[in-house]
């Protein structure tokens, strides 16, 4: 797809993941590969994602260097990167702060899979080492645990959110909008659980 279009698309999914509620403030960050370019889209620093514009939308070299564009390209470009240098096949990122994945995040646990589709869609989430924003730290511990299990369409990020990738942007946040609503039905699952002792089996049937 042309820069044009791709710039188009990262403003229309900035939007969605607003307006869904993925993600707060200024929280989040998206990236898309433009191929022709050997360089990615990605979203202007401290811009909330509910009011992302085409302008907003700068041109990064794969060595981090601003091609076209103005202001700070996100904090986070360094681990956009290194995803897209350890996964030849990722197309776009999706960084977000999404409640319900971050109480799980927080406590360090992978992502629980309670249905059959967050099995067979998301696979594995596992939990990337917590580290400050826009740290090469923490560049660090998202690019691990992307190289460390390939395949993954999404992890976790210890005390931060969540970073999730696809063939295209639409993809990617598809991805984001299951880890979180999986997140929320594995929330709700350890609810009922933990009420269980009090309910009777012919309550809990009905
Ligand atoms: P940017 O505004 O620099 O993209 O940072 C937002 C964020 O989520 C940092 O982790
Ligand atoms: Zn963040």
């Amino acid at each position: 797809m042309k820069e044009e279009l791709l710039k188009k698309e990262l403003v229309h999914i900035s939007h969605k993941v607003y307006s869904r509620g993925l993600t707060q403030a200024t929280g989040g960050n998206i990236s898309v590969r433009v191929p022709e370019r050997d360089a990615i889209l990605i979203k202007r620093s401290g811009i909330s994602l509910g009011e992302v514009t085409k302008e907003d939308a700068l041109l990064l070299s794969m060595d981090g260097e601003v091609l076209e564009g103005y202001g700070t390209p996100s904090k986070e470009y360094r681990f956009h990167l290194g995803i897209y240098r350890t996964r030849p096949d990722v197309q776009a990122v999706v960084h977000c702060h999404p409640n319900y994945a971050i109480g799980f995040a927080c406590l360090g646990i992978e992502l629980p899979l309670p249905t059959v589709t967050a099995q067979k869609i998301l696979g594995h989430v596992p939990v990337a080492e917590a580290a400050p924003s826009g740290s090469e730290e923490l560049a660090y511990f998202v690019t691990e645990v992307f190289e460390k299990y390939p395949g993954i369409k999404a992890a976790l990020m210890k005390d931060h959110g969540i970073c999730t990738v696809g063939p295209s942007l639409e993809a990617a946040y598809n991805i984001a909008t299951l880890v979180e609503d999986t997140a929320n039905q594995a929330f709700i699952k350890m609810q009922i659980q933990a009420s269980l002792p009090q309910l009777s089996k012919k309550e809990v049937m009905k």
